[in-house]
């Protein structure tokens, strides 16, 4: 069986107070309510690592993640931060190829490779983003172009790493625009990045691949987006940030 993600991408919102109560919070309720199978990641910006690390301690179901890694191991890089500082923090998880990485700091498919192997090197799971911008969806070109990023990112890889990896599809499109794809159409996408992953790892690594689904998920499109047999969970944004909403979101399955 696929394992079940709920992650939560805070990006570049919370003071240090607000991140801890976040995490209690969610912590708390995740405790109480017992859930229990389906793994939780928090994607705090870098600085609330120590913290949010803390507060997850004794939960064996939440982890701590990065927002994005540098594609250099270490050195005279002023403002970015490795995976293996990260993995020393106690993440286990770094989202890498968001689409805003991608738009506001012109990551390359080259560089997103890089990032990738750095993070398998330092025993970080890469949670791959992938989608497609209005344009090309309104063009009906979206498969091939998810496909072509699949590719170019990411088919260098070894089967045994590659089979550590977990991609995520992020219509650009419904990203914080409160536009969801519908469950429809998210079944569509990862239906067809699963058979593409098939093609170059074969079934049983494309069968053991976990696809989160992520545009303006909420507690109310959650339920019917994860019934979906392709959909193994969401990455969160808008919604991260509120304990009950994200809580409710990891408790759609
Ligand atoms: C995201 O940025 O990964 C995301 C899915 O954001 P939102 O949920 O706010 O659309």
């Amino acid at each position: 069986m696929r394992k079940k993600i709920v992650a939560g991408n805070w990006k570049m919102n919370g003071t240090q107070e607000e991140g801890q109560k976040l995490t209690s919070e969610i912590v708390n309720m995740v405790k109480d309510e017992r859930i229990s199978d389906v793994t939780v990641v928090l994607n705090p910006p870098f600085v609330h690592a120590s913290n949010v690390k803390k507060l997850i301690g004794g939960v064996d179901n939440i982890f701590l993640g990065g927002q994005n890694c540098s594609d250099k191991a270490s050195g005279a890089y002023t403002g970015e931060t490795s995976a293996s500082i990260l993995a020393s923090f106690g993440a286990t998880y770094v989202i890498i190829g968001h689409s805003e990485r991608r738009e506001y700091f012109a990551e390359s498919n080259e560089q997103l490779t890089e990032k990738v192997k750095l993070a398998l090197e330092n025993g970080l799971t890469p949670i791959f983003c992938c989608g497609e911008p209005l344009e090309i969806r309104e063009a009906g070109t979206h498969e091939a172009y998810v496909k072509d990023q699949l590719t170019e990112s990411l088919f260098g890889l070894s089967e045994e790493d590659f089979a550590k990896i977990v991609i995520a599809y992020e219509p650009i499109w419904a990203i914080g625009t409160g536009k969801t794809a519908s469950s429809d159409q998210a079944q569509e996408m990862h239906a067809a990045i699963r058979a593409h992953l098939a093609s170059k790892y074969g079934e049983k690594i494309a069968e053991g691949t976990s696809i989160l689904y992520g545009g303006s998920c909420k507690p109310d499109n959650a339920p019917e987006i994860f019934s979906k047999p392709d959909v193994d969970g969401g990455l969160i944004g808008g919604a991260s940030l509120k304990s009950r909403d994200f809580v409710d979101i990891i408790k759609s399955f």
